[in-house]
């Protein structure tokens, strides 16, 4: 048999015509080696972001099945025209929807969780001969409803079909050379990282590492599915993230993450009394609110304010939630700050070495940048400032760590 490869390709590698062609290139380049191809394509540069705004534009508060039907065409144009790009390189391949597929989600509209694939279809096509071309993205309830797998979710469809057909490698194809030390876009000093570990990765990508979907992560943890990230533009190698690195014991901290995605609320003047706490995130998580990172001040009064963290996404909710919450306990003002984002450092580590917390807060106050909460992981410390400050957060910590230097 020959050998099989699952390729991604992000919405811009294929962003325009010029690209779907380079991209069929490669394809086929991979076709003419004797490989069996599965690949899958997200949608077409921004259009995801801007089938978002569009109903944005219609509705307030669109239908969350009708948001997923909407934005599920956007990785359809892109595998038919993929398709049509190959067939012009002289090669046999067909375009296949997630539903074609068999990829069977939960009803979680917008954040459906992949349940099953069936991958039948694919594996009669490949016996054809054919360069299977995936709708990234997108599943199907067992209810015939269209889902989509959350944002960044083409990498997921790619992880999960490079278990469920046992693929010998799962290649994520983006616009940059791979994982770096952190967003080259912000720090051009970042480094390319050769190997990292999956849990390391996990947490880049949860803390805002746009770079690949912590998801998806998750699964090839799970299922230990290889996965090389490369450049669409280069045949450079890329990152490998596995199970265990090498030389992983000296790097103490691997990247720097930024998260603009949150917003902070503070409930003020809280009564400090026992239950309070737990009437409050209680109360938030019947509405469905994932909260983040919280503080409670020690009180000297009989009073005290708590902050949060939750995504900005459906932060009106929230905030209306968090009011008639701050009613009901007779508690003070709620105020709303959107002017935030996180900075994170990552790395296995930290487990143990000593002093690094105290090394990121003395990056941040070199630079006069104001902390206003903190959180920590196991392998990871989190901090809450400005969102002005960010960027020179960014490279003050990928300096102090010593991530400029190879
Ligand atoms: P795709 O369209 O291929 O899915 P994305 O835009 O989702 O690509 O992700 C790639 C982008 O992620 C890069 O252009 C880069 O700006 C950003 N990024 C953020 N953090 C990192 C990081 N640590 N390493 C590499 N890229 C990163
Ligand atoms: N097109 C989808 C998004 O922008 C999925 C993806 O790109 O992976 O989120
Ligand atoms: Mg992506």
């Amino acid at each position: 048999m020959p050998k099989l490869i699952v390729q991604k390709f992000g919405g811009s590698s294929v962003a325009n015509v010029e690209k779907i062609k380079n991209v069929a290139n490669r394809i086929a380049s991979y076709k003419r080696k004797g490989y069996n191809l599965v690949v899958v394509v997200s949608a077409l540069g921004d259009t995801t972001d801007e089938l978002v705004e569009l109903a944005a534009s219609i509705s307030s508060n669109p239908s969350a099945r009708e948001t997923d039907v909407l934005l599920s065409t956007g990785e359809q144009i892109s595998v038919a025209l993929l398709a049509m790009a190959i067939h012009e390189l002289g090669f046999e391949a067909v375009s296949l929807t997630g539903w074609q597929v068999g990829i069977i989600s939960d009803a979680s509209h917008t954040n459906a969780r992949i349940v099953d694939i069936k991958a039948s279809k694919i594996r009669q096509e490949l016996k054809k001969g054919n360069i299977v071309i995936v709708a990234g993205f997108q599943g199907m309830t067992a209810d015939m409803d269209i889902t989509t797998l959350g944002r960044g979710g083409s990498d997921l469809t790619a992880v999960a079909l490079a278990k469920v057909l046992n693929a010998d490698r799962c290649e994520i194809y983006t616009d940059v050379n791979g994982i770096y030390t952190t967003d080259p876009r912000i720090e051009p000093k970042a480094k390319k990282i050769d190997e990292i570990t999956y849990d390391e990765m996990l947490e880049m990508a949860s803390l805002g590492a746009q770079v690949m979907q912590a998801r998806s992560i998750e699964v090839a943890k799970k299922f230990n599915v290889l996965i090389h990230v490369r450049s669409s533009f280069s045949d450079n190698p890329g990152t490998m993230i596995i199970k265990e690195a090498k030389r992983m014991e000296g790097v103490i901290v691997r990247g720097i993450t930024i998260n603009k995605n949150e917003a902070k609320i503070t409930i003020c003047s809280v009564p400090d009394q026992p239950g309070v706490a737990a009437k409050i995130f209680g109360k938030l998580a019947t509405a469905g609110v994932n909260v983040d990172m919280i503080v409670q001040n020690v009180s000297h009064t009989r009073e005290t304010d708590i902050s949060f963290t939750v995504a900005k996404n459906g932060l009106a909710e929230t905030r209306k939630e968090a009011a008639s919450i701050a009613r009901t306990i007779k508690a003070g003002d709620v105020l709303v700050d959107e002017d935030v984002a996180r900075v994170s450092i990552v790395g296995v580590g930290m487990k143990s070495h000593h002093g690094v917390a105290a090394g990121m807060f003395d990056a941040l106050a070199k630079k006069k940048i104001n902390i206003e909460m903190i959180s920590t992981s196991d392998i990871s410390i989190s901090c809450i400032i400005k969102k002005k400050s960010a960027e020179a957060a960014v490279k003050a910590l990928h300096s102090k760590f010593g991530l400029d230097k190879k």
